[in-house]
């Protein structure tokens, strides 16, 4: 990135623009080279004169939010990242209804919903990220996938114009949100069910413990690796081909649950995605089935 063009993404959003970051330190898989450029606007305004800077110079850009089902290849990312973490986390609830911005730690969402008595969100309890994130990944746990309780969507397109978008315009799928190229979402609005505040607790808690057992929240990762195949367990398949425990260097497959790959501690992406194709590999060999993953890897090698 030149010079030029750094002092003017500085001069644009004082304090927001951070250059030649490792990916690393932004990533729950705590892995990946060096991005030339990390921006996190606040808002709306912030991200628009942003935009027009981006589409003036017609720079590429790939938005985040806080890293938790990214792979960043060793070689980094050109370009820039928009991350909305530290913003956009505007939240109120209203007859059943609640408005979010993208940037809000889906556990804050969560912790809204418990104090309004709205049901519907507990099974997401535990999974890390953002609102904006866990959006255009469709995230599910249990019996739920947040997409089932979108009433709409705010988002911003390549041509700069922010807009809200109906639920039945919207695409959701199994860990996937249809979204048209360059597309940031700004926000949503959920249509929860009254409950009962006790009962929502007590589910929450549930959910949480549930997913401490069965899944190594203690080392760095990126959640599940690969999709479950229709009426399969991704983590069953890699378990049965016997690779609980295989590692390639720092990347280890983990023993608590086979569709999980932890970093133990100097894992390169390399690493995990070498690992990735072995487990591709075998399983096919056993059962003819091809994993699909489902976090997301961007950057170059
Ligand atoms: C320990 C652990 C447990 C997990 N458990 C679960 C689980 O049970 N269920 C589940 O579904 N997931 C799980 N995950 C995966 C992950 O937490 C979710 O997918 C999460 O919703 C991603 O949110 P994020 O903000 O970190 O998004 P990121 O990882 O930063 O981005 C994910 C994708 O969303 C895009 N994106 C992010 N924000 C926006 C935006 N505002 N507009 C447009 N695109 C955007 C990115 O480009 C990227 O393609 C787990 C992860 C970890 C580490």
């Amino acid at each position: 990135m030149d010079a030029d063009l750094k002092e003017k993404l500085s001069a644009l959003l004082p304090g927001k623009v951070h250059f030649d970051i490792p990916m690393k330190d932004y990533t729950s898989f705590k892995v990946g080279g060096v991005a030339d450029c990390l921006v996190f606007p606040q808002d709306l305004e912030e991200l628009t004169r942003l935009l027009n800077l981006i589409g003036d110079r017609n720079l590429p850009y790939l938005v985040i939010g806080r890293g938790t089902n990214l792979l960043v290849r060793d070689g980094g990312v050109r370009g820039l990242l928009i991350s909305l973490s530290r913003g956009f986390r505007e939240m109120e609830a209203k007859d059943g209804e609640i408005r979010v911005g993208a940037g809000t730690p889906l556990s804050r969402l969560l912790k809204l919903a418990q104090t309004q008595e709205l049901t519907g969100l507990e099974d997401l309890a535990g999974i890390p990220g953002t609102v904006g994130g866990a959006l255009t990944m469709n995230a599910g746990a249990g019996s739920t996938q947040l997409g089932e309780l979108v009433d709409s969507l705010r988002w911003i397109g390549a041509n700069g114009e922010a807009v809200p978008v109906k639920k039945e315009s919207l695409n959701f799928s199994y860990r996937d949100l249809e979204l048209p190229q360059g597309t940031i979402i700004l926000g949503a609005t959920l249509r929860l069910n009254k409950g009962n505040r006790e009962e929502i607790r007590s589910r929450t808690v549930k959910n949480l413990l549930t997913k401490k057992k069965a899944q190594p929240l203690d080392q760095p990762s990126a959640g599940c690796i690969f999709r479950n195949p229709p009426d399969q367990f991704a983590g069953k398949l890699i378990e049965e081909a016997g690779l609980k425990g295989v590692r390639v260097r720092g990347a280890r497959i983990s023993d608590l649950h086979a569709n999980f790959i932890v970093n133990t501690g100097e894992a390169r992406a390399k690493d995990i995605l070498v690992l990735m194709d072995l487990i591709k590999e075998k399983v096919s060999q056993k059962t003819g089935i091809s994993l699909i993953p489902e976090i997301k890897v961007i950057g170059e090698d």
